[in-house]
């Protein structure tokens, strides 16, 4: 049955989460009980699936969300909120495997994310903390200059970059960590949780059933699709896979097949108790979200209340990392030494669905099951506008969908249960090379 381990470490994470503890959640409907039928199926209520069944709903179809514990338990109500124009994998695979005319279309459609997310917010009226600005830092010689070729592509990609390198970073970020930066203005950040929240009210107001408490332990593949929980069922013509990885611990049968193309890889964040505005207002100016350009990321912002929220370290076991409020609070206190005396009031973490090449991986199974994952860390925009060509195609324009449904992706090797050693020390190396 269901694997605990994965699922219990997952709950754990999210237990002291800055963002579960500043939003009122609305009390929780009943499991889904008996058997319902619609257009579409729509498995797990992240940023994915929310998008998805908003868009289909928008398109006249009927849609039933199965979400296995709560609307944005997921990555969605826990990551660092940065909404990153581009790629985890940058532009490489897309260009190698789709060409130049697809690859470009594939980088619009990267833009268009971050302009779905504004046009949502303005339609649905959701407060979510939203602000425009991005900072990208290089702590190295070496890594200023992979940094200058990144602000260079995005430059001559249509994007204004504002450069800074030896004493002029200070103008942008006010730390003597690193050696080079640029800020861009499409990227930015939002506070996830009240986001996911607010797309779920947008997607119930457009009438989508969600069902919470619901997990989909098997599906049925056919003409009709038929997905089963503990107590109901929900028949319907198409469906869409968007648990991310929890999906095979909660439903290892539901789609074995796609489950090995990604790989949860633990990250964490913690949440700092208020600064005075000013100090935060000196410290990252103009309120960006900031990340730097490490294999192992340390990605950082202050929330609207002015807390620093410090996201980094990563775990490829799985394994919560020991000590992990210390470690990160070292790591935060070496870039910030004025934040030395703030408490640590929050520490939480969730898993990150890394494919192979770093690029998303959305595809079929058989003519009407959909599946969207592998967004890599880059999932707080890429994700909406995974779910915005999921409606497409099922109203039968699946050419936007096909773009990434033709990117080829490899399984990682070893099965579930070697998979993660055998990337962890693979891992290991990149991590050395952060130091140098
Ligand atoms: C700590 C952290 C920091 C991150 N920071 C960033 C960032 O700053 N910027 C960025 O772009 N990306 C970031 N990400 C990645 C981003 O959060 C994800 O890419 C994105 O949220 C994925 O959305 P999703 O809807 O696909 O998955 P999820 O939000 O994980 O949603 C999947 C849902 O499906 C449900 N589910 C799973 N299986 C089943 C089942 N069988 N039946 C019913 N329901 C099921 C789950 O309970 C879950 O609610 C971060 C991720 C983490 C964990």
């Amino acid at each position: 049955m269901w694997r605990a381990s994965l699922i219990g470490s997952d709950t754990q994470l999210n237990q002291a989460s800055y963002y579960e503890a500043s939003v009122q959640r609305p009390p929780p409907g009943e499991p889904l009980s008996g058997s319902l039928q619609a257009d579409v199926l729509v498995v797990g209520a992240g940023f994915s699936g929310l998008s998805a069944a908003l868009e289909l709903a928008q398109r006249g179809l009927s849609v039933v969300v199965l979400e296995a514990d709560r609307v944005g338990s997921g990555a969605s109500g826990r990551n660092g909120g940065q909404a990153i124009v581009g790629y985890a994998s940058g532009q490489g695979p897309f260009e190698q495997q789709l060409g130049q005319v697809d690859a470009q279309r594939a980088w619009d459609m990267s833009l268009e994310a971050i302009d779905l997310i504004d046009r949502r917010i303005a339609e649905h009226g959701i407060d979510c903390d939203r602000r425009h600005g991005y900072l990208y830092v290089a702590d190295a010689p070496r890594k200023a200059r992979a940094l200058r070729e990144e602000a260079d592509d995005l430059q001559a990609r249509g994007v204004a970059v504002d450069w800074a390198e030896g004493d002029d970073v200070g103008r942008l970020i006010g730390t003597r960590r690193y050696v080079a930066a640029f800020r861009e203005q499409r990227s930015g950040h939002l506070h996830p949780l009240k986001y996911a929240l607010g797309l779920a009210e947008a997607a119930r107001a457009a009438g989508v059933r969600i069902f919470e408490h619901s997990p989909v332990t098997s599906l049925r593949r056919g003409p009709v699709l038929q997905a089963l929980t503990p107590q109901g069922a929900v028949n319907a013509r198409f469906g869409v896979l968007a648990g991310n990885c929890m999906l095979p611990e909660y439903g290892p049968a539901v789609a074995p097949d796609i489950a090995p193309r990604i790989m949860p890889v633990g990250t964490y964040i913690i949440g700092t108790g208020p600064v005075n505005p000013d100090l935060a207002a000196s410290l990252i100016p103009g309120q960006a979200a900031v990340c730097d350009n490490n294999f192992v990321l340390d990605y950082f912002r202050f929330s609207a209340d002015h807390r620093m929220l410090f996201g980094g370290r990563v775990s490829y076991t799985t394994m919560t990392p020991r000590n992990l409020q210390g470690l990160m609070r070292d790591r935060m206190v070496r870039i910030f030494p004025a934040l030395r005396d703030v408490p640590v009031a929050f520490c939480w973490g969730g898993f990150v669905d890394i494919s192979m090449n770093r690029a998303p991986d959305f595809g079929r199974l058989g003519d009407n099951l959909y599946y969207l994952q592998g967004f890599s860390g880059h999932g707080v925009a890429l994700t909406g506008l995974a779910g915005q060509l999921v409606a497409e195609a099922v109203a039968g324009q699946a050419g936007r969908f096909d773009v990434f449904a033709r990117l080829q992706h490899r399984r990682f090797p070893g099965g579930p249960l070697l998979r993660t050693p055998s990337l962890a020390l693979g891992m290991l190396w990149h991590r050395l090379k952060d130091v140098i």
